[in-house]
Order: C-alpha cells, then sequence, then structure tokens
C-alpha cells in the first residue's frame, strides 16, 4: 500500500518505520527540517518539544518491538531503562530531543520509508474520499493518509469531527540542567526522579540522559503571582524553597530558558459519525490528534504508540481495505484511549478543586489519583494501583478498589503533602522575589 504520514513526531515516526517494516511504501512529510548534526535542532511545530518529558515503560515496550535498533541507540545516547524487580520497564529516562533525534536516525536508514520536508495544505479528495495530500501545491497521492500531525494539527479538522474536550488545569514552568560527568544528581523517591504533591502544587524532577534532568512545577494558573516563576531568579529561589528539591540545583548548570506552559486540554476524537460512517474514508488520525491528556501524567507518548501499534496491526490484517481499519481502529480507540481521556478530565477536575483547597469530596466516586494514593494507607491496594499506573490495565480496573479506598479516607487519612512552601506562600516568594526582596530560605 502507499501511505502518507503527515507528521514526523514521536507517532508519525514510529508508525512510519513499523508500516515500512512489513513491506508498505511510506511517504512522512513534515514541515520540520530534521536535525542537522549535533547543531542545536530549532524543532518547529512542536511546542514541548524543550519541555519536561519522560516516557513510560509501555514505550519501551513498544520500541523494543517495532523498532529495536532505536532503543539500542537511545542507551547509546545516555538514556536509561528505569525497571522493576521482575524486568518490567517502568520507565525510559531521556530527553524528548534525544527521543526524537534516534527516531529521525532509524528513519532516514529506513528501506521503504522516504521523508519528505513540506506543510501539508490539505488533504485531496475524491469525493468525499481521502487519495492523497498536497505539500507546497504539490500532489502526493497515497491509498491511505495517516494523520499524525499532533495536538496542533489541522488535518483531521478538515473532517468535522466534533471532539470532546476539556482544560488540564495546569500551568507550568520547566527548566533542564546538567550536572558535570561524575556529580550526583538530586534525592529521588521514585524511578523517573522526585515527584512531590506539595500544598496547592506539583513538583517534579525527571531523570533524564548523560546528566541531564528537568524540573517542573505545575499549578492551577488561579494566582497570578505564580506567573512571576517564568523569570529564571524567581524560578530558581522557588526550586531552592522546596527543600529537597533545591539540593537538584547545586552542581546543577542550566540548559534551558525557564519554558512557561498553560492553557492545554485533554481532548479526544472520534473519527466515525454517528452512524458509525468513517468522516472522511481514507483518513485515519493517531497520537495526539486523536487523544491529548495532561502533561502531569506523562502518559501522552505511551497511548500515542498504542494507538500506532494497534493501527499497524489492522493494516497488516487488512492491507486492500484501509477504509475498514478506519472503522475498526475508531472502535478499538474508543475502547482503549477514550478511557484514559475521560480518566484525565475527572481526576484534572477534582485535583483543581483540592488545589483550591477542597477535601476529599466521598460523595463522589474518587479518582484515580486518590485511588492509588490511598495505597499509601493500605498496602493491600498496592499490586492493583501498580497495574494501573504502568497502565498494563484500564482506568476502569480501579473501579473494583473504590469501596477499600473510600474506607481509607473514612477514617480520616490523607495524604501528607510534602514539606515546602504552600502556593500561598509560593506566590508571596514570587511577587517578593520579583521586587528585589530578600527571600526567606
Ligand atoms: C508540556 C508537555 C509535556 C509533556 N510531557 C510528556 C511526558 O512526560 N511523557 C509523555 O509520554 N508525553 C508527554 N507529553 C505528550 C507528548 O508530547 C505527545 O503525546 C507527543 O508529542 C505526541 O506525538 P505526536 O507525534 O502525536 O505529535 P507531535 O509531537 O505534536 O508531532 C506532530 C508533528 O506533525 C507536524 N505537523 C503538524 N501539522 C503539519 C502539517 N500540516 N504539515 C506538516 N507537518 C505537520 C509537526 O511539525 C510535528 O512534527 C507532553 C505534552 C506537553 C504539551
Amino acid at each position: 500500500m502507499t501511505i502518507v504520514v503527515v507528521g514526523a513526531g514521536p507517532t508519525g515516526l514510529f508508525t512510519a518505520i513499523a508500516l515500512a517494516r512489513r513491506g508498505h511504501d511510506v511517504t512522512v512529510v513534515d514541515r520540520d527540517p530534521g536535525p542537522v548534526g549535533d547543531a542545536p535542532w530549532r524543532r518547529r511545530g512542536v511546542m514541548q518539544f524543550a519541555h519536561a518529558h519522560t516516557f513510560r515503560g509501555p514505550v519501551v515496550d513498544a520500541l523494543q518491538t517495532e523498532i529495536p535498533d532505536a532503543v539500542a541507540l537511545l542507551r547509546q545516547a545516555g538514556a536509561t531503562v528505569a525497571a522493576a524487580d521482575d524486568g518490567t520497564a517502568i520507565a525510559l529516562r531521556c530527553r524528548r530531543e534525544v527521543f526524537e533525534r534516534v527516531l529521525r536516525q532509524v528513519a532516514a536508514g529506513r528501506h521503504g520509508l522516504t521523508m519528505v520536508t513540506g506543510h501539508v495544505d490539505g488533504v485531496i479528495r475524491n469525493g468525499n474520499r481521502a487519495v492523497g495530500v498536497r505539500v507546497h501545491g504539490t500532489r502526493v497521492p497515497a491509498d491511505l493518509v495517516i494523520d499524525a500531525s499532533g495536538r496542533a494539527g489541522r488535518i483531521t479538522r478538515e473532517t468535522g469531527a466534533a471532539g470532546l474536550s476539556a482544560p488540564c488545569g495546569a500551568a507550568y514552568v520547566t527548566r533542564q540542567y546538567r550536572v558535570p560527568d561524575g556529580a550526583a544528581h538530586g534525592p529521588v523517591n521514585g524511578p523517573i526522579g522526585l515527584s512531590l504533591s506539595l500544598t496547592g502544587y506539583f513538583a517534579v524532577a525527571f531523570l533524564h540522559d548523560a546528566g541531564t534532568f528537568s524540573i517542573t512545577i505545575t499549578h492551577g494558573g488561579t494566582d497570578s503571582r505564580l506567573r512571576l516563576l517564568r523569570h529564571a531568579p524567581v524560578y530558581e529561589a522557588a526550586v531552592r524553597a522546596i527543600p529537597v528539591l533545591g539540593q537538584w540545583l547545586e552542581h546543577a548548570e542550566p540548559i534551558t530558558p525557564v519554558l512557561p506552559g498553560a492553557r492545554l486540554h485533554n481532548t479526544y476524537r472520534p473519527q466515525v459519525d454517528a452512524d458509525g460512517r468513517p468522516l472522511m474514508p481514507g483518513l485515519i488520525a493517531v497520537g495526539d490528534a486523536v487523544c491529548t491528556t495532561t502533561p502531569l501524567a506523562g502518559r501522552g507518548v505511551t497511548l500515542a504508540f498504542r494507538q500506532a501499534q494497534a493501527l499497524v496491526e489492522m493494516l497488516h490484517s487488512r492491507p486492500h481495505d484501509p477504509v475498514a481499519v478506519g472503522v475498526e481502529f475508531d472502535a478499538w480507540c474508543h475502547e482503549h484511549i477514550r478511557p484514559w481521556f475521560l480518566d484525565h478530565v475527572h481526576g484534572d477536575g477534582d485535583r483543581l478543586r483540592r488545589w483550591a483547597g477542597g477535601d476529599v469530596d466521598l460523595r463522589q466516586r474518587l479518582p484515580s489519583d486518590l485511588v492509588v494514593a490511598a495505597a499509601g494507607a493500605d498496602a493491600s491496594l498496592r499490586a492493583e494501583v501498580t497495574a494501573y499506573e504502568r497502565m498494563q490495565t484500564l482506568p476502569s480496573d480501579l473501579d473494583r478498589l473504590q469501596q477499600r479506598a473510600r474506607a481509607v479516607y473514612l477514617t480520616g487519612w490523607r495524604p501528607a503533602p510534602a514539606p515546602g512552601p504552600t502556593r500561598a506562600e509560593l506566590g508571596e516568594l514570587c511577587a517578593q522575589c520579583a521586587t528585589g526582596q530578600p527571600v526567606p530560605v
């Protein structure tokens, strides 16, 4: 089959490499020309490129199955895989840039895969059937168009798909650092690095490749003083004010500016109409073009690769019927991806309410993060919440733990916030620091 993939982000490249391996003739079009040697890569079209990423274990499993060379190259580049005692991959620790560079490198050497630099202006149709794309006015015909154009992509929106959307309720600032050879990073409390739930906000330090790491502070965006965190001196004063996090800055050199972000949405886009007919036969969206979830949970690439694997398998078993595959894939996404979107919508809304001072609400179904947290008081929940955390089960598998988790909260137990300023104190610190007043340490 001749296939055009729009977008050379993680989803587009993974999908294209996997399809080319199965003998399809694949062209990937992206407006970004890709990196040139080791020169800095000013990535176009992906605002989160230099923002903190950690990749969950299923990303490693997907790469190991489909593109094992990529895992080897990532390790050569200094990425590490954190694994559980039983060998299950928990996380791939590397910067997003390193991750994408490696995928690009594999794609460039893949027989049957052509990379084209250009902007896809739109889909060419015969009637309503997609039969290719227009790149700078030039026609690129195809039996199947795959839309991997990401959260900001416009391709699938041409179909008039009525997507679902709800705010993530997260404003954040992030910065990457490097420690010199041999220097230790700061204290960790999990395989990805350090994750702290403070009063009214979160702070994390993600370990990356080759001595690099990133620190991110995330809040609800309601306190305007926290916008000052985008200024480097304010940001570093805030990081130092969180005792265990401040230790990460010892010996570390920043390698990016402080990068702010906000107004992200959880989104889900079906690809069939109310009667189950494809919105545009011959066009299939995958990855962020189908579903985005709050970055706080670091699930995006896992959900994207899961979709890509499912789609590739469906196309392999029905190579002559991409239109039927589009319908089958939408049904699969409805069953396996939409639940994660709904999980985030419920969890994000409740987190914002609690960040604003609300208590655990036992009148409603507990959101997944509270079921997971309850394992801190009732160890018998641990095995099942671990399966959810590793994304080995769907969120609905936590439903059977609802009663036991509620019992924990009915005793009055609550997860203890990590030591550090409350959100109001952090806001005060930002305001003081921005006006040059001494900041209490
Ligand atoms: C702040 C932030 C932090 C995140 N952190 C994590 C994390 O820790 N872990 C995790 O797993 N996920 C994380 N995610 C989600 C993750 O970044 C996405 O899931 C991932 O980028 C999806 O990849 P994609 O290939 O589908 O889309 P993208 O990465 O957006 O790639 C789309 C590509 O399509 C190209 N394109 C778009 N339109 C056109 C066009 N018309 N013509 C040509 N090219 C086009 C773009 O240039 C781009 O290269 C985070 C997201 C955000 C916003």
